[in-house]
């Protein structure tokens, strides 16, 4: 994400920041305007007081933003653990949110649509009742432990997966959402099934064949990931989510000094809102590349452990038009409330 400016003296601050540590206003980020305001005159959120959400309300009916209103069930706090779980799960949800709301999708919670709304689940497991995270038409539910790093290293390791984070879920679990409401019933859907398979196939049965076998020989050439090639919906998750990795990274690395235009040939004016898909793909592989590389020198993982192949370009490229496509949609309907100004600025 771009980077945000304190509004009384200039600093420079972060998404999450409450307050500014040179000048010590107090932050709240207004996503109607997508900008740092002084906390003075504005409604803060109610899960402010936990330290979970530093955004204003958006709406006199809430006292919620608008991220925390897509909210269902949150952690039990008084469970030792719990609020830094949670403080680290809204943290990679609000950006999430943030995601969608520069992409310009819909964001509807389940009040404004009963039957596909958003809305979050975070669960805590029991001994006899697992958590599984995941998605069914709008609700989304995450088992709360992997906010903690341990738990979610064990769980990555144990799955053979190259990355496992927060965001990540977020991203990945959204896309499903977004497959309902764009994809399904839709004129597009003979495209997805061309590229990502037939999504009539079993699913639970899919899964359960993932899990028994893991995937297929070869399925590199195809799929972004081993999750990816269980079933044509979790390859489309996938690719949402990496079609988002790779506009939220590009759009960080375009307010760095990184040269980056040179390294693409191309500087991009907004990566969320770029018609042209090639130029996200020439700034996001030497971009890639060289961020991998600093990582190496430092010792810790890379930071984008995925080869693009032809194949799995053909299916960001895809994600890509449907997202541009709803997007411009939902502007011509006055859906969208954020100021695009204020964004490309
Ligand atoms: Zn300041
Ligand atoms: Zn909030
Ligand atoms: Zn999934």
């Amino acid at each position: 994400m771009r980077q945000f400016r304190c509004p009384n003296c200039g600093q420079r601050v972060y998404f999450e920041n409450y307050f500014c540590e040179r000048c010590a206003t107090p932050l709240s980020f207004d996503a109607r305007q997508m900008t740092m305001v002084a906390q003075a005159g504005a409604h803060d959120c109610v899960n402010r007081q936990h330290l979970a959400c530093n955004w204003a309300v958006d709406s006199d009916a809430s006292d919620f933003c608008l991220a925390c209103r897509l909210n269902r069930t949150v952690p039990n706090l008084s469970e030792p653990g719990n609020l830094v779980r949670w403080q680290k799960i809204e943290s990679a949800k609000h950006r999430m949110i943030y995601d969608l709301l520069r992409l310009g999708l819909p964001v509807k919670s389940r009040a404004e649509d009963p039957s596909h709304g958003i809305a979050f689940d975070f669960l805590s497991e029991y001994p006899g009742a697992k958590v599984l995270t995941g998605h069914d038409e709008g609700k989304i539910t995450l088992n709360i432990a992997e906010a903690d790093d341990a738990e979610r290293e064990a769980r990555r390791a144990q799955m053979h997966e190259p990355y496992r984070t927060l965001v990540g879920h977020f991203r990945h679990e959204i896309g499903h959402h977004y497959w309902d409401i764009l994809l399904r019933g839709s004129p597009d859907l003979p495209a997805f099934q061309a590229l990502f398979g037939d999504e009539r196939a079993d699913y639970t049965e899919a899964l359960q064949r993932h899990y028994e076998n893991g995937p297929p020989q070869g399925w590199r050439q195809s799929y972004i990931s081993a999750y990816a090639t269980s079933h044509p919906w979790e390859d489309w998750a996938e690719c949402f989510a990496h079609f988002i990795h790779i506009v939220a990274t590009l759009d960080t690395a375009a307010d760095l000094p990184l040269g980056l235009g040179r390294l693409s040939g191309r500087a991009l004016q907004d990566s969320y809102r770029e018609d042209d898909f090639d130029a996200l793909l020439k700034a996001w592989v030497p971009l890639t590349e060289a961020v991998n590389e600093i990582n190496r020198s430092m010792g810790v993982s890379d930071v984008y452990p995925f080869v693009l192949t032809p194949s799995v370009i053909g299916k960001l490229h895809f994600v890509h038009m449907i997202v541009r496509k709803a997007a411009r949609a939902a502007e011509q309907r006055g859906e969208v409330a954020v100021e695009r100004a204020r964004v490309s600025a």
